[in-house]
């Protein structure tokens, strides 16, 4: 199977990547994507772009060279309530917005602290994805963060960028097995990310696919190889197959731990 979109992509917009929109976009073609998203880096991020530049994505074309395009950004988690760096107001206007840990815009607190920002941003109505909840500088637990992300409905990240030699990240292949060992246990949907930071890398989920492959996870969860993922992730609305993916009681859950 192939993956058929990608929603976590930077542009030169986040201030230390390297490809426009226009190439990004191309890259996608290539890559043989139905969909892209591009998600540059929310404000707290040193070098990010100004809110403006999110505030116009209205001009932006739904579809650009037969790809349909999605508006996103990848806000900052700023404290362990799970705060972020994007105002309502802002977000009401984009397609969907990524949650993510980052280094130079919180510390890392204990792995409940890391947890509970995680569970604190999933609860934002307008976060559809937590961007790479794989690096052990934060520590998570993990059981609690795919529960909340099987109730709260948002998609877990499992980041291509993750898994690249030249990251600063660190265990990532690790946690990532906990993540999808738990994922598959609780029928909870993850979704592939490249994190591109230039346009060669736009759908580069290769590494995260052998992972996949190589713990026979279930292709039914992976949201990136079906139309109806897309769905999923940013409309919120169960998939088709809905047995597929169910969100588990509290009570399935704590019988199972
Ligand atoms: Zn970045
Ligand atoms: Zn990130």
């Amino acid at each position: 199977m192939k993956p058929l979109f990608d929603l976590h992509t930077h542009t030169i917009a986040s201030g230390h990547a390297y490809s426009t929109l226009k190439e990004n976009i191309e890259a996608a073609k290539e890559r043989g994507l139905i969909a892209m998203g591009f998600s540059d880096h929310a404000c707290t991020m040193p070098g990010a772009a100004h809110p403006f530049y999110f505030g116009n994505f209205k001009i932006i074309r739904e579809t650009i060279s037969n790809i349909r395009i999605y508006k996103g950004i990848e806000a900052n988690i700023l404290n362990y309530e799970g705060s972020i760096d994007v105002k309502n107001e802002l977000a009401s206007k984009l397609d969907y917005v990524i949650a993510s840990i980052h280094r130079p815009c919180i510390d890392s607190g204990t792995a409940e602290e890391n947890t509970q920002a995680l569970v604190g941003a999933m609860q934002n109505p307008f976060v559809k994805m937590i961007g790479h909840p794989d690096d052990s500088r934060f520590p998570l637990d993990y059981e609690e963060l795919v529960y909340a992300a099987s109730r709260e409905k948002v998609a877990l990240e499992l980041n291509n960028s993750s898994f690249c030699p030249e990251t600063t990240r660190q265990n990532c292949r690790q946690n990532a097995l906990i993540l999808l060992k738990l994922c598959r246990h609780y029928d909870v949907p993850v979704i592939m990310g490249s994190d591109a930071h230039i346009y060669y890398d736009i759908g580069e989920m290769t590494r995260s696919e052998a992972i996949l492959q190589e713990m026979d996870f279930p292709l039914e969860l992976v949201l990136n190889y079906h139309m109806e993922g897309l769905d999923y992730v940013l409309n919120q609305e169960p998939l088709s197959q809905e047995d597929s993916i169910h969100s588990p009681s509290k009570e399935t859950v704590l019988q199972n731990v």
